[in-house]
């Protein structure tokens, strides 16, 4: 559903006003960032989000409005002052122009000692462009919303600051739509005096930035691209949709997952699916390396596990915390006497410990481990609910393999070809691909596919182009070579 109105001349449409309140009880909703304005307005961003107050949970509306700032730097400007207009003041300038440090430093010398003196005497001078205005604060209403905004104008009036804070039990995509109109209102009158409305004929469209579906870097996984494990994919979206409402949960008494073990071999996916999980959940994704936290040091160890989730109660946006390859930490490792054991111990009863209170303290975190030993994880970590989810991931049938390869062609036939650029013969015969790739892993045709590409780039720049798409018979023999 899209709300639309109108103001000074300009549309504005506000796409899915009520998706927007209910997304921003979880994460910040980020608005209008990509909005153009008539100068001197340079830069609007309006963020809703939700915040615990002594009156209860409320929505929390705040606007940033930002002006070309004068370009003049504070410090030229005292100079000019200094300086003025006689003969020996522009022969200094010129001296400072080029850079003359003797020069350039008299003249600073002099224009804090005026400033200070300034001060002292307790003078007042309107036009001094040195002092900064004094920042100041008015309040701006919506009388039909019943919606009433603080502004604050700072940074010598370059920057303006509208904020308005609606109970949760009471926001209305009405205080949404009065809020724009509040910051479009700020906008005008920073806008210079003109005949026509001040923002004729432009259009604002309020929306939720949205992640796209196929992505166009491996950066950006999402849980559309994996193959095979349909199973898991549908467990991953259904703990991401649990992530995002928190208030159902509350509702209902029920506690979402909090840590997810995935176990099974190399290649086989496991942090592509933490990966795609965290961008599932619209969270930021951190990927501690088990050999960062290990350290030869004594206590060393100790000392960096500790300091993850020290940071980790800090973070202020969802995030999942993937502990990769961590195995040689939850795991019974250390049932020995030795030195290292022992310091492994230490560390396995450090993260447990650390695991129990990180999810109380931070609501916002969610932590997956992966592990290609099962049989070798501590028993305690899943049974005292740390780990809440267990998954395995096998390695891929002749039919999931199969997918694998759909999915990587269509992936990179996206991303690549254009222009007439054909990268992919037609007809590929993807069952026998997965039928011969019996054994491989996710990682495994990857290569097969890498190992393509890259034989094909290499024609093409020996021969200028003159290259013919990868066919079936360029990725059975890739497959043949990759095969132990
Ligand atoms: P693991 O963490 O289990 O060792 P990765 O997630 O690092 O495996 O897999 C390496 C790469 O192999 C991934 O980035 C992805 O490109 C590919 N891959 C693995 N499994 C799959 C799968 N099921 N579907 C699509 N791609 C996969």
């Amino acid at each position: 559903m899209t709300e639309s109105f109108q103001y000074a001349g300009a549309t504005v449409e506000i796409v899915e006003p009520g998706t927007i309140l209910a997304a921003a009880r979880v994460n910040p909703v980020e608005l209008l960032r990509r909005a153009a304005f008539p100068a001197p307005v340079r830069r609007v961003a309006l963020t809703v989000s939700s915040a615990e107050t002594t009156g209860g949970p409320v929505h929390v509306f705040a606007a940033e409005i930002s002006t070309v700032a004068d370009d003049v730097p504070e410090r030229d400007r005292i100079r000019a002052v200094v300086l003025g207009n006689d003969p020996v003041g522009a022969l200094l300038a010129k001296r400072i122009a080029a850079g003359d440090p003797i020069a350039t430093r008299i003249v600073d010398g002099v224009g804090t000692a005026a400033v200070a003196a300034y001060k002292k005497l307790g003078l007042d001078r309107p036009n001094d462009p040195v002092a900064p205005r004094e920042s100041r604060t008015d309040v701006l209403a919506d009388a039909a919303a019943g919606l009433q905004a603080t502004v604050s104008y700072e940074a010598d009036d370059t920057l303006v600051k509208l904020r308005a804070e609606v109970p949760r039990d009471e926001v209305t995509p009405a205080h949404l739509e009065a809020m724009v109109r509040l910051i479009l209102q700020s906008v005008t009158t920073l806008l210079p005096s003109s005949e026509e409305p001040a923002l004729a004929g432009r259009r604002y469209v309020v929306a939720r930035e949205t992640i796209p579906k196929v992505a166009t870097t491996t950066q950006q996984v999402t849980l559309d691209q994996v193959g095979g494990l349909a199973e898991i994919v549908a467990e991953l979206r259904q703990i991401a949709v649990s992530f995002r409402h928190p208030e159902a949960m509350a509702r209902w008494g029920a506690r979402r997952p909090q840590g997810i073990l995935m176990y099974g071999p190399p290649g086989t996916g496991k942090t592509m699916l933490s990966r795609a999980l965290a961008n599932e959940i619209g969270a930021d994704f951190r990927e501690i390396r088990t050999p960062e936290i290990l350290d030869k040091w004594l206590g060393g160890s100790e000392r960096n596990i500790k300091q993850i989730f020290r940071d980790a109660r800090r973070y202020r946006v969802p995030t999942l915390i993937l502990f990769d390859e961590f195995d040689s930490i939850i795991s019974y490792a250390g049932a020995g006497g030795d030195a290292a054991s022992q310091a492994i111990n230490a560390v396995a009863g450090i993260f447990k410990q650390e695991m129990n209170d990180l999810i109380e303290a931070n609501p916002n975190v969610i932590v997956v481990a992966t592990t290609n030993f099962p049989h070798r994880v501590d028993d305690s970590l899943i049974r005292s609910g740390r780990f809440d989810v267990k998954v395995s991931v096998p390695k891929p049938d002749d039919v999931s393999r199969t997918e694998i390869f759909r999915k990587m062609i269509a992936q990179l036939a996206a991303v690549h070809e254009k222009d007439g650029f054909t990268m992919f013969t037609d007809g590929l015969d993807l069952a026998e691909l997965g039928r011969l790739s019996h054994g491989m892993t996710g990682a495994d045709i990857k290569e097969v596919l890498r190992r393509v590409q890259l034989t094909k780039a290499m024609q093409d720049a020996h021969t200028g182009g003159m290259v013919e798409p990868i066919s079936q018979h360029d990725l059975v023999a890739s497959i043949n070579a990759l095969r132990p």
